[in-house]
């Protein structure tokens, strides 16, 4: 395609009130970082960030930093610093990126936020298995290396209905988390903050479902590539009036944009879904590659993994439980294929893309069976990408445009 057909990136104004709200968030967090006061909590991208919220915590998401680094592509430099002491090439590159950086002291942050110059050091670490082993290998280093508790959820796995006795399971574990997170706090757990926490992060998921589902319509007004900028309030504010009140913003624009007819890409041909992680390194390259094609990568199940719609603040705690229980990565083959049909219907998809991260298995869903399988059911065709989510190693820019491309000449060809 040439230069001049190259369709143009569509801004979202809301952008600039995202990063002022994230900017807060991160000045807030160093501040509770340096204050004798305050506590600050580490916490898994889907651990129970609410309890943590209500019994007063400052909480950092590792996971959120190591996106930075990868976004930044800081992390292929840092990777190697982690396999040194032990921590393999092969496992979670969000592990390996992280620890590299405190290894060598540095972080994106010192860059983006002047007078930042890391994430603070925690109080303690709390962790949900929910997702993968590596968030708890992870933690555990730092405890070690910090000296601080390493405390958390060992969630059950690979299971296709929610039941009740995992909800017990895992509210029990919630449970057990709360004396040793008051002696840190200093305070006893208070209830009612606790259900206004959820009450909060509900009302977040279900603008963030919201958002997501503008895309359902014809041309789409945001891709998957804008949702893994946007969903940054979703992932380290939920459980706050912030985030509650950015996403109205961003939901309002994008309603206008529907009402207007106007399209995230130019002249939308395609409509497609993403499966698995970004590659964070890649995102404007991969952006452009597929605008360029009139491609609209539209829905993933990534951005939707933090929409949570079991939070319940009559039930602040079991409904925590129920909520996390209900993650996408860690349902068996069969919730997970009837999951993505259920998209691929509702947001009338041509095409999926399985992004195969070499270091992420739990969010890599091409490697047992599924895109043959969910093909012979739907008739929609997939094309599966090597890559990664952090190490660029692991990536082949010229081999990923080129299957890119012939993949849409496919859908291209299906229609004549
Ligand atoms: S789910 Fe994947 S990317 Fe996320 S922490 Fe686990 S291994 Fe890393």
């Amino acid at each position: 395609m040439s230069q001049e057909q190259q369709p143009q990136r569509k801004k979202i104004a809301a952008t600039e009130q995202m990063m002022k709200i994230m900017s807060e968030y991160f000045y807030d967090l160093n501040d509770a970082g340096q204050s004798a006061i305050r506590k600050v909590a580490w916490c898994t991208s889907v651990g129970p960030a609410e309890l943590l919220r209500a019994m007063g915590f400052a909480v950092h998401f590792p996971e959120n930093h190591a996106a930075m680094l990868g976004a930044t592509r800081m992390a292929t430099t840092l990777i190697p610093e982690a396999n040194t002491i032990g921590y393999s090439p092969d496992i979670c590159s969000y592990l390996t990126a992280d620890i590299g950086a405190y290894l060598k002291g540095t972080s994106p942050l010192a860059k983006a936020y002047p007078g930042i110059e890391a994430p603070p050091r925690p109080d303690v670490l709390v962790f949900n298995t929910n997702q993968c082993r590596d968030v708890q290998d992870w933690f555990s280093w730092y405890a070690k290396e910090l000296n601080v508790p390493c405390i958390g959820i060992t969630s059950p796995k690979n299971f296709t209905e929610v039941s009740d006795i995992l909800i017990d399971d895992v509210s029990r574990q919630i449970e057990a988390l709360i004396p040793a997170l008051e002696e840190i706090s200093g305070a006893p757990l208070n209830m009612q903050r606790l259900r206004e926490t959820v009450a909060l992060s509900r009302e977040c998921t279900e603008l963030w479902r919201q958002v997501l589902e503008t895309a359902a319509s014809a041309p789409a007004p945001l891709t998957f590539f804008d949702g893994t900028i946007h969903m940054g309030p979703a992932v380290v504010l939920r459980g706050t009036r912030q985030a509650v009140d950015y996403y109205r913003q961003l939901l309002a624009e994008l309603e206008q944009r529907i009402a207007d007819r106007i399209g995230a890409v130019d002249d939308e041909q395609y409509r497609i879904y993403w499966e698995g992680m970004p590659i964070w390194g890649r995102l404007r390259q991969h952006s452009e590659l597929f605008a360029g094609l009139h491609a609209s990568v539209l829905v993933s199940t990534y951005c939707s993994s933090w929409i949570f719609p079991d939070f319940n603040a009559d039930e602040p705690i079991r409904s925590m439980a129920k909520a996390y229980l209900g993650l996408f990565i860690v349902r068996s083959d069969a919730y997970k294929e009837n999951y993505i049909k259920r998209m691929l219907e509702k947001f009338q998809i041509d095409g999926i893309i399985y992004h195969d991260a070499k270091t992420c298995p739990c969010n890599s869903n091409s490697r047992y069976g599924m895109p043959q399988r969910v093909e012979q059911e739907t008739g929609i065709p997939s094309l599966v990408i090597s890559g990664d989510l952090n190490d660029l190693r692991c990536v082949s820019d010229e081999q990923t445009r080129t299957n890119v491309e012939a993949f849409i000449e496919q859908l291209e060809e299906r229609r004549c």
